[in-house]
């Protein structure tokens, strides 16, 4: 496989200093339209995630889908596995129109991808997007298999995602390679064997896509490893193989703590060198809870970086031996769960509101000066300070809070503060 030049970065020229200087250069890709979401380095990575329910169950996955549309989820995988599943897809599709959900929904198949599209032309027009998994399409009949969907996906008009996994590469390729590995003089390490394998099935698979007649803006590729430095290594060398988007994730990234820890460390490198055009969060949830955590990881990953907006950041500091009450966790607690409870709300009726930063600090030391960077602040007094709480706004003191009930006046403070400074939405913006 020779590779060609790496893909440009997409930059601009902006002031030094400025938001979108800072703002990572994106690796240029074309734009892949997922059922009306455009992937590619023109417009902003795109957040998603996959149902855990039983597809056939039709009720069930309409409602998980539509929880995580509602989360914030722009694009919703469902596993098709079988037969039962393939017949539910076009009811649960019905389903979330008739609740006024239109995420895209994206089918995901293994061994019986060929079979099902086949089978279930509706269910094939009605998904947006089919994830292929080149490492399971048949051993045998490979290519052909492989063909029959990329054919589906041409006669319906839909893109694809070539998704490898090191859980499931092709054996046939992987073995081909370690044969040709041993063969050398000094042979490569396993793992970077592994990655060649991984990098040598997407780029295969996309060659015989495009072969097969499927547009070169039809195909999304991933290359999904378990371990985060396996991860930043295999998508720095497929971002130089191609133009195509790119779909990042810590397959497998585990539960809780250490799910979002990975994920957020491998994202976080590669996003900041201009990788990636949409993700996924691959939690494991706690059992019995929803999957809308996944969600939330994405986004937060995503602001935090400056990439997107979607909530209100709240900055509040660690607390130390100056604040020796819980007051002030209490309130910073407090103030996030009202600016999560308010932004529906005002994400309907004022532009920008997504963007607003809020402090909530701790005592005098860094409170004011933490305050006033944000568009609104409050800093609390600490243990042995005057009881008084400045509240900042736009970089100056506006008035100065005293007494009991300062959560439910700063929030107040807040309401009028969205209502001043964030247009209202034209009913065209809307
Ligand atoms: S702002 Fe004050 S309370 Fe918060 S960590 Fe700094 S010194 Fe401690």
């Amino acid at each position: 496989m020779t590779a060609p030049e790496p893909a440009p970065l997409v930059g601009r020229d902006q002031p030094a200093g400025s938001p979108e200087q800072l703002r990572p250069r994106r690796r240029a890709t074309v734009s892949v339209d997922v059922g009306g979401v455009l992937i590619g380095s023109a417009h902003p990575i795109v957040v998603q995630s996959m149902t855990n329910t039983d597809t056939a169950d039709a009720d069930a996955t309409a409602i998980q889908v539509a929880q995580l549309a509602h989360a914030g989820s722009q694009l919703v995988r469902i596993t098709v596995n079988n037969e039962l599943a393939a017949a539910a897809v076009p009811e649960i599709i019905r389903k979330l129109r008739g609740l006024g959900v239109g995420v895209p929904v994206i089918g995901d198949f293994h061994y019986n991808g060929h079979v099902l599209l086949e089978r279930y032309p509706e269910t094939a027009a009605a998904l947006d997007k089919y994830r292929i998994n080149p490492g399971n399409v048949g051993a045998k009949r490979h290519d052909e298999h492989f063909q029959t969907i990329v054919q589906i996906a041409i006669d319906q008009g839909k893109p694809v995602r070539i998704g490898v996994n090191w859980g499931s590469l092709d054996q046939a390729l992987l073995t081909e390679l370690m044969e040709a590995n041993a063969r050398l003089v000094e042979p490569a390490d396993s793992r970077d064997v592994m990655i060649d394998a991984m990098l040598a099935s997407a780029m295969r698979s996309a060659e015989l896509a495009e072969a097969t007649g499927l547009g070169h803006d039809r195909i999304i590729l991933s290359a999904k490893v378990s371990g985060v430095r396996d991860l930043i290594d295999v998508y720095r060398r497929l971002a130089l193989l191609s133009d195509y988007p790119l779909h990042l994730g810590l397959t497998e990234a585990g539960m809780a703590m250490k799910g979002i820890v990975g994920s957020t460390a491998g994202l976080a490198v590669l996003l900041n060198e201009g990788i990636g055009d949409t993700i996924r969060v691959s939690l494991t949830p706690e059992p019995g809870a929803g999957r809308e955590l996944e969600v939330e990881v994405a986004q937060q990953v995503l602001q935090s970086m400056g990439l997107r907006s979607f909530l209100p950041q709240v900055s509040a500091c660690p607390g130390c031996g100056r604040t020796t009450s819980t007051f002030f966790q209490v309130m910073a607690q407090q103030i996030e769960a009202y600016l999560k409870e308010r932004m529906p709300a005002w994400q309907a009726q004022h532009t920008g509101v997504e963007e607003m930063r809020v402090a909530v600090m701790g005592c005098v030391v860094n409170g004011p000066g933490e305050s006033k960077h944000a568009d609104i602040g409050i800093s609390l007094p600490g243990t042995f300070e005057e009881p008084v709480a400045p509240v900042f706004i736009d970089g100056r003191l506006d008035r100065t809070l005293r007494g009991d009930g300062l959560v439910e006046e700063f929030k107040r403070i807040l309401d009028d503060y969205v209502e001043r400074r964030y247009p209202a939405r034209t009913l065209a913006g809307a």
